[in-house]
């Protein structure tokens, strides 16, 4: 049996999400983009959709969140080839409206084997669609991501452990400098997790118990 490495995984649903109509949005985008990055990665990121720039350009976060974006990953010594950059849908919506449930229930499994293809030890989910989606794969209702953002939680995902981490997305930061020092701070604790090798504080293991219970209640 012939089997894939990461790298033939991760071109194998690339060239599937630009093939895909399973939804109505293939029929405006310029083109899908199915997020890129190192196939490697420890740590995956996770956006809403394409924007104007990434539709034109068939890439994630290039245009000013992305710009955002590669900043904050090199304040924490980063670069956007370290890690893995993909959204919770691959075409862009009209007008960047919200993604239907319709639309993130027939697009995030490409999302859901890029994770398992990937194997990453922390998932960073940005902003309050892609938080909402992985908190419904580990049975936690969502409320807001102003609840729930800079911390991390210890999730089993799709058959994987991984720290979960929901913070803002940089879009909501670019004009806010309010939000944009949470997204700043928020990007110092991954730096932080991951340079423990992706365990928990034990501050963060009580919260992460917290988040247990109330996910059982
Ligand atoms: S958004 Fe996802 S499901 Fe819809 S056409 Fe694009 S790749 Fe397919």
């Amino acid at each position: 049996m012939v089997t894939m490495d990461k790298a033939e995984l991760l071109e194998q649903i690339a060239k599937e999400v630009r093939e895909c109509r399973k939804c109505e949005l293939w029929k405006t985008r310029r083109n899908a983009v199915p997020g890129e990055g190192n196939p490697n990665a420890e740590i995956f990121f996770i956006g809403e959709a394409p924007g104007e720039q990434e539709d034109k350009q068939g890439r994630p976060f290039v245009g000013a969140a992305g710009k955002l974006l590669e900043k904050l990953l090199e304040s924490i010594g980063l670069m956007r080839e370290d890690v893995f950059i993909g959204n919770v849908l691959k075409c862009r919506p009209p007008h960047n409206r919200d993604p239907t449930e319709e639309e993130v229930e027939l697009c995030t499994p490409f999302l859901d084997r890029q994770i398992l293809a990937i194997r990453p030890k922390m998932i960073v989910t940005l902003g309050r669609h892609s938080t909402r989606y992985m908190f419904s794969k580990v049975g936690v209702p969502f409320s807001s991501i102003m609840r729930v953002r800079g911390e991390p939680f210890e999730v089993d995902v799709l058959g994987l452990r991984v720290v979960l981490f929901p913070t803002l997305h940089p879009a909501a930061a670019l004009y806010n400098p309010r939000l944009r020092t949470l997204l700043e701070e928020d990007f110092k604790k991954i730096k932080k997790v991951a340079d423990r090798g992706f365990s928990l504080s034990r501050r963060e293991v009580k919260l992460d118990e917290f988040f247990k219970r109330a996910r059982r209640a």
